[in-house]
């Protein structure tokens, strides 16, 4: 399609600002609404791997991100007692850089700054109040009282998507997998230089990330209640505790956990959207139709490549509903496989029984997945 889309973007995270950029370097006109007022992404650090990097570059920020970020190339995998196992190359998409460790806020801001700068308004502190498609457009109108009429409305809303809960009311509605994350921002250790991951036969996981020359974060997954929430005064102390066992460079990042307020606690849910992530002009896309388990750190490197793909897709096809069938079928089974591993991968470290399906998958491992996802999509 040549001519110019009015396209709205519904959240300007992680995935809907990088669409913002790709659709607005193409000359389209977009809007992006977001709920927060601010920028700030809650706080600890996000791991892009290299084909995430190759779409930072397609849409002109790979720089901005490796600048703020911390360059890596080597995964080490560690027993609990910090004894390395194994030291894994990561590769390359075509000649993209390995991987990078970027804290959340600073991957925002560079996000939000090229969306301004390629053309996009990104309205903060607002949401969608009403939205009716009809076929040849969208009419949406907003909480701050923008009003607009869309030739495409996106839903890169999260793993709580209003717009989903529009299309399909509960069905999607995320389901726990009984895991939580728990995540510490650290000074970088001089030797962390690329992700060190403790695995074992402790039902957890430990790794180390950096993020910037400075910074770096702990983060752990355990099996955790639904309503379990850490204690506000002492969770520095309720993660040390699962921890115990951990030595080597883990042991030696908690020991510099002291405050119970620096400890980051998100539940791991999934969300898989069986039915068509379209429905007429509005499309839901990132984790608002895959969320996926954190165990490959692919779920914002796919999020930005359905960023990058729905893009390409406007671009050839003839109508936005041509345009959307022939992304979902591009994207779909390599998000579905991304989610399908790293929840085989989540069972498999924690010494839960996994199907024939899963062990199946769980061949490919974690180095193998890596390999597949650097090949073109
Ligand atoms: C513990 C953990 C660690 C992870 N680590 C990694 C990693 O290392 N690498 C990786 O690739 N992925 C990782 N992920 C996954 C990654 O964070 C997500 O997959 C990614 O952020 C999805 O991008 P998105 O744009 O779809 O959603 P989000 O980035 O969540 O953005 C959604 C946006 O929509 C906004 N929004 C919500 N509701 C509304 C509304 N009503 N109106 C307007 N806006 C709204 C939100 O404020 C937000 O800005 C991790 C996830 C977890 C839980």
């Amino acid at each position: 399609m040549t001519t110019p889309l009015r396209v709205l973007v519904h959240g300007g995270g992680i995935g809907g600002l990088t669409l913002a950029t790709a659709l607005a370097r193409r000359g389209h006109h977009v809007d992006v609404a977001e709920l927060r007022e601010r920028l700030e992404a809650l706080g600890v650090g996000i791991i892009q791997p290299s084909n995430a990097l190759h779409v930072m570059r397609e849409i002109g920020v790979l720089d901005d991100c490796l600048a703020d970020g911390f360059e890596w190339e080597v995964l080490t995998v560690c027993d609990p007692a910090g004894a390395t196992l194994a030291a894994i190359p990561q590769p390359r998409m075509g000649d993209a850089p390995a991987a990078n460790g970027i804290p959340r806020p600073a991957l925002a801001r560079v996000l939000a700054d090229a969306a301004a700068k390629a053309g996009a308004t990104v309205r903060f502190g607002t949401t969608i109040a009403s939205v009716t498609d009809d076929g040849e457009g969208v009419d949406v109108t907003l909480t701050d009282g923008h009003t607009g009429r869309y030739d495409l409305v996106v839903g890169f809303d999260g793993i709580g998507s209003p717009l989903r809960r529009h299309l399909y009311g509960e069905a999607y509605a995320p389901e726990y997998t009984g895991f939580a994350n728990w995540r510490v921002t650290l000074p970088r250790s001089p030797e962390v230089r690329g992700v060190v991951m403790s695995t074992g036969n402790l039902k957890a996981k430990a790794l180390l990330t950096p993020i910037s020359t400075d910074l770096m974060y702990l983060g752990s997954v355990f099996a955790e209640a639904e309503d379990f929430r850490p204690d506000p005064e002492h969770a520095h102390e309720q993660l040390r505790e699962r921890l115990t066992g951990f030595g080597g460079p883990i042991a030696e990042a908690l020991a510099q956990v002291t405050d119970p307020a620096s400890v980051v606690y998100s539940r791991i849910s999934q969300v898989t959207v069986e039915q068509p992530w379209h429905v007429g002009r509005i499309v839901l896309a990132g984790d608002a139709a895959h969320a996926s388990t954190p165990h490959l750190a692919q779920g914002a490197a796919m999020a930005v490549e359905d960023a990058l793909v729905l893009a390409q897709s406007l671009d050839a096809a003839d109508g936005v509903p041509a345009a959307l069938t022939a992304w979902e079928e591009r994207r779909r089974p390599r998000a579905m496989w991304v989610q399908a591993l790293s929840h085989a991968i989540l069972k498999q470290e924690t010494g839960t029984p996994t199907t024939a399906e899963e062990d199946e998958l769980l061949k490919v491992g974690i180095p193998g997945a890596a390999h597949v996802l650097v090949q073109p999509y």
